[in-house]
């Protein structure tokens, strides 16, 4: 058990004012009265109390709520997390890109959930999430392990839905099934199985492509990997299997020539990184054509067939190996009543984080569709936002149980920086109106992992926790602890 701190002598603030009036306006987080009753029975008089917070998923947002729920609520004996993930481990999904480029093994990113979870008052199952029977407050769930593979139904007074996203098609003929997708450290592996084949000339799939455009050159037969979707996943990937191709004939010599293998991106829109800065997105352009990368825009995919893409303007890519990262949905889980969803699978939320049908019910990360304030954009899938949705309700959470009553801050976010992996060693980022690269970037990004896995572990206790804080004082202390962490950097390379 760690130390829990108490919510009620802590200053958080999930409240702004100390006049409980304040929580019944309309503006205020509508949960269910806490003298509800839940489940199908009502409760004996002595567990009564007992609430059980269910969260589904250990991703960002799962695993950082539950770790900071604990903080708060660690002295409650009448409060049960409960952390559900088919996965016994957690994710870094933003460097799986580099497990397909062979610069990272899988057990570098991710981490055991037993062992964070070690001397924490979080009971953790590992299971599939089958559905949600939202009249009956229930979860059912498929439990995996030796000898005891089987249904369960978890009851639940708040239950967070966090089971992030998946690779979305669009419906494309042959998408799905001639493609490679990049949503977790397994298809990470698979990818690189694929790619190493590939250059070792073993991939019978992965055909040499012949190409006009490409055989002016000694070089008529050649390997082609094209990646469909020039978001930040398709980008970051094709940069550092860039690298992974120049760098791969060193340690294995019979490996064919990195001057016969081509990397390109096709992109539907007019812009790679599209929604990011437009300098970041220049500099990000440059970097792809130092690094040899070919880019298409403005060519949305047609057909996929094996070797080979359609674009809509009758164009025909040759391919030796053909990867999707064009797009996401929500995480298809299936309710009963259905609960609000997006055509995208995504669940709606209000400000709240919250389901407004099922006010004990809410959604974060990947699979929420929450509405910026005041706009029609819809948070973009980012584990920065995840993270900070995380802790914002956290706070709520705590709060409505500690005290039984709730706040009427919304959840709201403006994206100030941002770094993209442009390949083993590179990063891009944009800091308000500025584009760092270099080191700065480097710095940066160094400084976001270490503050987000200290954050994590300490359960918001630490002092990075504050990078996900949207108050003043907590961008002051942030600013702190960057500047800290910066210099001890400088001092390690100096
Ligand atoms: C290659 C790549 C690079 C990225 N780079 C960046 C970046 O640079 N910056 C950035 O901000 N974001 C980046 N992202 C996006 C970021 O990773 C996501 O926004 C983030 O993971 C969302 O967090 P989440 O908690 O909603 O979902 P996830 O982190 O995906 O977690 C969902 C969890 O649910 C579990 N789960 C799913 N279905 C079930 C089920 N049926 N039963 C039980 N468990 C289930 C999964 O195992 C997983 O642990 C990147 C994503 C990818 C794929």
């Amino acid at each position: 058990m760690t130390s829990g701190r108490d919510v009620e002598t802590t200053k958080t603030n999930y409240h702004n004012d100390d006049n409980d009036n304040n929580y019944s306006t309309s503006n205020s987080l509508p949960l269910p009265s806490p003298s509800v009753s839940y489940g199908k029975h009502p409760p004996a008089a002595d567990e009564r109390a007992e609430k059980t917070i269910l969260i589904l998923g250990a991703g960002y947002a799962g695993l950082f709520l539950s770790l900071n729920l604990e903080t708060y609520l660690a002295k409650r004996s009448d409060c049960n997390i409960v952390l559900v993930d088919k996965n016994p481990y957690h994710q870094l999904l933003q460097e799986i890109h580099f497990v397909a480029a062979g610069a990272r093994t899988p057990q570098q990113v991710r981490i055991a959930i037993p062992a964070m979870l070690r001397d924490k008052k979080i009971e953790f199952i590992q299971a599939t999430v089958n559905q949600i029977l939202l009249a009956e407050r229930k979860v059912l769930l498929s439990t995996v392990g030796v000898g005891d593979v089987g249904t369960t139904a978890i009851p639940y007074d708040y239950l967070v839905v966090a089971l992030g996203a998946s690779t979305r098609y669009f419906d494309i003929a042959g998408a799905e099934q001639y493609t490679l997708p990049l949503r977790s450290i397994s298809d990470a592996g698979v990818i690189n199985v694929k790619v190493q084949e590939l250059l070792q000339g073993t991939n019978d799939k992965g055909r040499d492509v012949k190409e006009s455009s490409h055989n002016e050159g000694a070089n008529l037969h050649y390997k082609k990997i094209v990646i469909v979707g020039g978001g930040a996943t398709g980008v970051s990937l094709a940069s550092a299997l860039s690298d992974y191709v120049r760098s791969y004939r060193k340690s294995h010599p019979s490996a064919i020539d990195p001057s016969n293998v081509f990397i390109e991106i096709v992109e539907a829109t007019p812009t790679i990184l599209p929604g990011w800065d437009k300098k970041l997105v220049r500099e990000c352009m440059k970097v792809l054509w130092e690094k040899s990368v070919k880019v298409y825009t403005s060519v949305p995919v047609a057909k996929v067939e094996q070797n080979k893409l359609h674009l809509k303007d009758g164009t025909i890519i040759p391919s030796s190996l053909t990867i999707w990262t064009a797009g996401v949905k929500g995480f298809d889980v299936k309710t009963e009543p259905e609960i609000p969803k997006l055509r995208d699978g995504r669940i709606v939320v209000n400000e709240f984080c919250q389901c407004e049908k099922y006010p004990d019910v809410f959604a974060l990360g990947d699979i929420a569709a929450l509405k910026k304030e005041s706009t029609d954009k819809i948070f973009p899938p980012l584990a920065q936002v995840a993270v900070r949705q995380a802790k914002y309700l956290a706070e709520v959470l705590a709060g409505y149980i500690v005290k039984g009553k709730t706040g009427n801050e919304k959840f709201d976010y403006s994206i100030k920086a941002q770094v993209i992996s442009m390949g083993v060693n590179d990063y891009v980022g944009s800091f308000g109106d500025y584009v760092i690269t270099g080191d700065v970037a480097k710095i940066v990004e160094e400084f976001s992992k270490d503050a987000y896995l200290r954050a994590l572990k300490s359960g918001g206790e630490d002092m990075a926790s504050n990078l996900y804080g949207s108050d003043t004082i907590s961008q002051v202390l942030a600013g702190i602890t960057f500047a800290g962490f910066t210099f001890n950097r400088i001092l390690h390379r100096l």
